[in-house]
């Protein structure tokens, strides 16, 4: 399947998942995960009209979108992986939002490098809501103090939540998943209710559909759109 037929097959199905709950496509952003693939395939997204990727490696993503946001500028570009705190420099030169702020000493890093620069960063906190990954806040005491700390810095822009649910067949379980991070949004919320929580980033290739029933906003999808093309 060529990119522009998995592009078309993925909106399908986001449309049916929204028939589905009674919510509004024009909610729901399609990230393209482009970890792992070239710029030529990024490219192929690109005109098959993603303009939102999401790279999980600061030096991967240096190699490739500092020659591809030079071509193609209006290119949103996100980090959802892991973030070294030597690499939070760099970070900052690329990344118009870091999906995966999973610890406070980040976000202190984050907000003193960006004190000094004119263009403010997005941030998610990200969620810890499956046994399998270690990553993300554990519990919603440490999202509000990560809150706290995020409000301190004038350059940090809070958007909302990250999550990756469990690696599992277990439906019920991925749901879950998906319904404690609404949970976690709604507490907040109403603990800081001027802030922005309008973003849940949740879904991916194998459950983007219940992630949408859940209320998510942005579904971050790789394989679907990028490898199964020779299946
Ligand atoms: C790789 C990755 C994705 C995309 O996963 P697929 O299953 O390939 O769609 C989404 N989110 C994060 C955080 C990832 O690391």
């Amino acid at each position: 399947m060529a990119i522009i037929d998995a592009v078309a097959r993925i909106q399908e199905r986001i449309q049916e998942a929204c028939i589905r709950s009674g919510r509004n496509l024009a909610e729901i952003q399609l990230m393209g995960v482009s970890k792992f693939h070239g710029i030529g395939e990024i490219e192929e997204a690109w005109h098959a009209g993603i303009r939102l990727f999401g790279e999980s490696r600061v030096q991967e993503a240096v190699e490739k979108f500092i020659p591809f946001k030079r071509q193609y500028p209006e290119t949103e570009l996100h980090l959802i992986g892991s973030l070294q705190r030597n690499k939070v420099k760099t970070a900052l030169s690329l990344f118009e939002v870091i999906q995966s702020v999973d610890r406070e000493v980040l976000i202190s890093e984050l907000g003193t490098w960006t004190t000094t620069q004119d263009k403010p960063l997005g941030i998610l906190l990200e969620f810890h809501t499956g046994e399998e990954s270690k990553s993300g806040f554990p519990d919603e005491e440490h999202l509000y103090r990560a809150t706290e700390k995020v409000l301190s810095y004038p350059n940090l822009v809070l958007r909302g939540l990250m999550t990756m649910a469990p690696y599992t067949d277990d439906r019920a379980r991925i749901r879950a998943a998906f319904r404690s991070l609404v949970s976690a949004r709604d507490k907040l919320v109403s603990r800081f209710p001027s802030c922005d929580w309008s973003c849940l980033s949740m879904g991916m290739s194998q459950d983007f559909e219940i992630a949408i029933e859940e209320g998510s906003t942005l579904i971050r999808i790789g394989t679907a759109l990028f490898a199964e093309r020779d299946l």
